[in-house]
């Protein structure tokens, strides 16, 4: 089956740009003749032209996976069970939708109003004229889309704003999609506030990089606490543990990389420091954890997912993740 070259261009447009797809985060899909193509999990959007990134899927089972047949990863709906590939934890929701076209991702400007009692607020004002709805935070998979489902009820909706998540864009042509993504883009746009300084490391860490880039997360105070003081969305936990670890110069001159059970810590008024081994979609969260804390005004108050669904995203035995959550300062 030949997908619509304009799906995959605009699956990859995406999927290039960090500032609205993470890694391999995010998910599109489209229906052709009553099949559902979609992203496969593990796979990258930015990957869309250079290879076989989308999976067919039977959108009516795996709607019933939704009423609680299967395990929920959709993987009764294969239509060819045997190809390797397995969709989209994000499957249910892109089968509920008849749009053609279903966008899902984890744009920056989204998530900093998603996750801030005063960006939830201002959605109303800056998406007026959009037939937008936002749907709390649920654990991605089923919970998720039942809770899609009970926002959008029978309104004709083509905007979702996912709390503590990300966005999905829904349309019946791919242009009616990438309007909708630059409208909304354009409209929750935030600038960047707060540059980071670069301060001298005080010591050598085996095994950790500077990340300099990002280094405001630990110079500027009010970015350090927020970004040690809890977990913003799913994504964050996955790839990088619970918020995010402050350690001191002389604790990480201690710390042996291989030992510590996450690849980010803080050190704070000095730098960001990454494990040298890290995989490039665990930068790209560092990445965005930045992007995110840096566009959002110090006034406004942040919501993390709590501890509970920190829990819920990780298969951490409970020492572990007492571990990590020690190291938090929140
Ligand atoms: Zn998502």
């Amino acid at each position: 089956m030949k997908l619509p070259p304009e799906f995959i261009s605009l699956s990859q447009e995406i999927g290039a740009q960090p500032l609205l797809v993470q890694g391999p985060g995010g998910n599109t899909s489209v229906k052709i003749e009553g099949h559902m193509w979609i992203k496969a999990s593990g796979t990258e959007l930015a990957e869309a032209r250079d290879k076989n990134i989308f999976v067919a899927v039977d959108p009516a089972k795996a709607m019933q996976e939704l009423e609680g047949a299967g395990d929920g990863s959709c993987r009764s709906a294969l239509i060819n069970p045997d190809g390797g590939l397995r969709p989209s934890i994000e499957t249910t929701f892109h089968a509920m939708f008849n749009h053609k076209f279903v966008f899902h991702f984890h744009s920056v400007a989204a998530i900093c109003h998603a996750i801030a009692e005063e960006g939830r607020t201002a959605l109303a004002e800056k998406l007026s004229g959009l037939q937008w709805v936002s749907t709390p935070y649920r654990k991605p998979g089923i919970p998720l889309t039942k809770a899609i489902r009970e926002s959008v009820g029978s309104r004709d909706i083509q905007v979702i704003v996912l709390n503590n998540h990300g966005i999905i864009i829904l349309g019946n042509t791919v242009d009616e999609v990438r309007e909708q993504i630059n409208e909304v883009e354009q409209r929750l746009n935030l600038p960047v506030l707060a540059e980071g300084t670069t301060n001298v490391p005080t010591a050598d860490y085996p095994g950790w990089n500077n990340v300099s880039e990002v280094s405001a997360l630990a110079t500027i105070p009010h970015l350090f606490q927020r970004a040690t003081s809890g977990t913003y969305y799913p994504d964050h936990i996955v790839f990088l543990g619970p918020a995010m670890p402050a350690l001191s110069s002389s604790e990480l001159a201690r710390l042996n990389p291989v030992e510590f059970p996450v690849p980010a810590v803080l050190v704070e008024g000095e730098g960001v420091y990454l494990k040298s081994d890290a995989r490039p979609a665990q930068r790209a969260m560092l990445d965005c954890i930045y992007n995110v804390l840096v566009r959002i005004p110090a006034d406004w108050t942040l919501l993390p997912i709590g501890e509970e669904a920190e829990a819920e995203l990780l298969n951490w035995d409970a020492e572990k993740y007492r571990q990590a959550l020690s190291k938090r300062t929140g």
